[in-house]
């Protein structure tokens, strides 16, 4: 299979912005966790950003990982498919939902809903990147890298039809 011509238009986030503020939201979650903080990453697109935080925290880290789908192309299919089966226990443990991009808020209310079924001591959310214009449902974010205005983006993990995610920077795409 072959992917599309790569077509950055422009790059939105640049790589030594996106390594300066996860080293800050690392440094806060430490500060604010030094107990330890169990991070919940959901696949795919936030890979490399939980891989990245995770070694900017400095408190001890457990991770864990959900699947959710909900995009086709550039849009949303509306419904939100969660595979939410953790490895590990989550109950009376410190959680951080850590997310790509929060855009209509549908997947981390969903995934919210179904941790708190598992009773952790708190549930956090930690978005790379938000896009409040297109937010449905309200969700509340704890820790945010970048507020963007309403554009479809990719790299970083974020991809268009499974392509672009090993781009090392947020970029738009034509
Ligand atoms: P939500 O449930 O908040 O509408 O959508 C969250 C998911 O939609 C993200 O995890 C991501 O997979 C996808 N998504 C939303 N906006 C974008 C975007 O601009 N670019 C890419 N590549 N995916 C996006």
């Amino acid at each position: 299979m072959q992917n599309p011509p790569l077509q950055v238009k422009s790059v939105l986030i640049d790589e030594k912005a996106i390594q300066r503020r996860v080293e800050e939201l690392g440094a806060e979650i430490s500060e604010q966790y030094p107990e330890g903080v169990v991070l919940v990453g959901i696949l795919k697109g936030a890979i490399y950003f939980l891989a990245d935080l995770s070694r900017a925290i400095k408190s001890p880290v457990e991770m864990d990982f959900v699947v959710a789908s909900s995009y086709r192309g550039t849009e949303s299919s509306g419904a939100v498919t969660l595979s939410t089966d953790l490895s590990g226990k989550i109950a009376d443990h410190h959680v951080i939902i850590v997310e790509d991009i929060v855009d209509t808020g549908r997947t981390v209310s969903a995934l919210i809903a179904s941790l708190q079924d598992k009773d952790p001591r708190s549930i956090g959310v930690c978005t790379l990147i938000d896009k409040p214009d297109r937010r449905i449902v309200p969700v509340p974010i704890d820790y945010c890298g970048f507020t963007i205005p309403d554009k479809f983006v990719v790299g970083y993990g974020l991809d268009y039809d499974q392509a672009y995610r090993n781009l090392p920077y947020i970029a738009v795409i034509a």
